[in-house]
Formats: structure tokens, C-alpha cells, sequence
């Protein structure tokens, strides 16, 4: 039987792990679950509601059966809410920063990470996000946990906006950023942070590629 493979990849915002997830997952052949779409796609949902996204009873009225679901087309992600393919819309700056305030409440974090946990069993994958070496996936084989400092990942976060037609201030975007990081290192419940066994990196003067070959190094 062939081993399976499991792969954590953690750290801050804009830190470069979706696209060194995307090409581990290409170069491997193996699946990419990106956590923070399930994160977005339930703030989507409390937007939508009206509900704020702080609001832990408001939020249990419907998180346990939030109509929440991953699939895969042509290899890429696409993640549905309530059937629509949401996968544009979580981008939004708007949804970033609702996803980092419900992302803080533990009901929504359990039914995430049982979902995760669900996607990820019996299958060889690489899942980016905050908590996945130390809290979704403590027994993944390989954990690495990448970051680079707060004006890079501002800088590149500049660049994708405003590529994507965004109009956004530099300055605001590196203060949502460092909220962001915030709200993520100090919840209570399964905060960001580095697993005892993570390798980790700082991506901050490296090239895309030059981090790929790094995270390969360990792999191979
Ligand atoms: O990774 P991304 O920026 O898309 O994630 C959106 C938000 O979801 C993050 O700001 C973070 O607060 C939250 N998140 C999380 N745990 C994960 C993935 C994302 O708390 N495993």
C-alpha cells in the first residue's frame, strides 16, 4: 500500500502558504486544502445573516449546519456555501477581516477543524492555515511554518489587491494585517502558533521557488 503523506503549513497572513501549498500540491500530486476559504466562507455567511461576527450565540444559531462544502475542479479549490461557489467573494478585503473576528470563536473552530479532519483522512495532503500542526493535524509527517515580516506581507497583500482591481491604502491594509496577526496569535482556543516539530521559515527576502526547494529538502 502506498504511505500517505500529510503536510501542515502554518503562519500569518500574506505569508506566502497558499502559493507554496498551491505548488507542493502540484509538484506531489497530491490534494491542497486551504483552511482559511472554510474560515471566510462561514464569516460570508454571518455577513449575509447579519449576524456579527463576535457574536458567539448569534453564530451557534447557525453553525452546525452551516451548508458548507469543498470540491475540486480541474485540481483547484472551489468552496460552496448554501450551493453558490463562493470562492471570488471570500476574497474580499470585507471578508478578510470578519473571517479573523469568527474565526476566534471555539464552535466555529470545532466544526472547521472536524470538517478538516474529515477532508484530510485516508489521503495524502498538504492544508494550510493557523493551527494545523499544533492543534488540526498534531501527527502530520511534515510541519513547517512560514512567515515574513509585517511590511513584505503587506507589500505582496498591495500587489494581489490591486492586480485584482482593489483600491486599497498601503498603510491600512498593513494595520488590518497586523490586527489580523493579532487576533490569531491571542484566542484563546488554538491560536497560531509555531508546533514544537515545525520547521520553520522566513520567506521574507527568499523567492517563491527558492522556499518551494527548501520545504522540498525535508520532504525528499
Ligand atoms: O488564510 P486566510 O487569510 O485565508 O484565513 C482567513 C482567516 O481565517 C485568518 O485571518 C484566520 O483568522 C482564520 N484562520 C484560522 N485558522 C485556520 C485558517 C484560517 O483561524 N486554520
Amino acid at each position: 500500500m502506498e504511505k500517505l503523506i500529510t503536510i501542515a503549513l502554518d503562519g500569518p497572513s500574506g505569508s506566502g502558504k497558499s502559493t507554496i501549498a498551491k505548488k507542493l500540491s502540484n509538484t506531489l500530486n497530491i490534494l491542497y486544502l486551504d483552511t482559511g476559504a472554510m474560515y471566510r466562507a462561514t464569516a460570508l455567511k454571518a455577513l449575509k445573516l447579519g449576524i456579527d461576527t463576535f457574536d458567539e450565540t448569534g453564530v451557534n444559531t447557525f453553525i452546525n449546519n452551516i451548508d458548507l462544502d469543498i470540491k475540486y475542479i480541474d485540481g483547484a479549490q472551489h468552496t460552496y456555501l448554501d450551493g453558490e461557489d463562493v470562492s471570488d467573494k471570500i476574497r474580499e478585503p470585507q471578508v478578510s477581516m470578519a473571517a479573523s473576528n469568527i474565526s476566534s470563536l471555539k464552535p466555529v473552530r470545532l466544526k472547521m477543524v472536524d470538517m478538516q479532519r474529515k477532508i484530510a483522512s485516508g489521503t495524502s495532503c498538504v492544508l494550510d492555515g493557523r493551527d494545523i500542526g499544533s492543534y488540526v493535524l498534531p501527527n502530520a509527517e511534515y510541519k513547517f511554518y512560514i512567515t515574513a515580516s509585517v511590511d513584505v506581507r503587506a507589500d505582496r497583500r498591495f500587489k494581489e489587491l490591486k492586480l485584482k482591481g482593489h483600491n486599497v491604502d498601503f498603510n491600512a491594509l498593513k494595520e488590518e494585517i497586523e490586527q489580523r496577526d493579532y487576533n490569531d496569535k491571542n484566542r484563546d482556543f488554538a491560536p497560531l502558533k509555531k508546533a514544537d516539530d515545525a520547521v520553520e521559515i522566513d520567506t521574507s527576502y527568499m523567492t517563491i521557488e527558492q522556499v518551494i526547494n527548501k520545504v522540498l529538502s525535508y520532504i525528499k
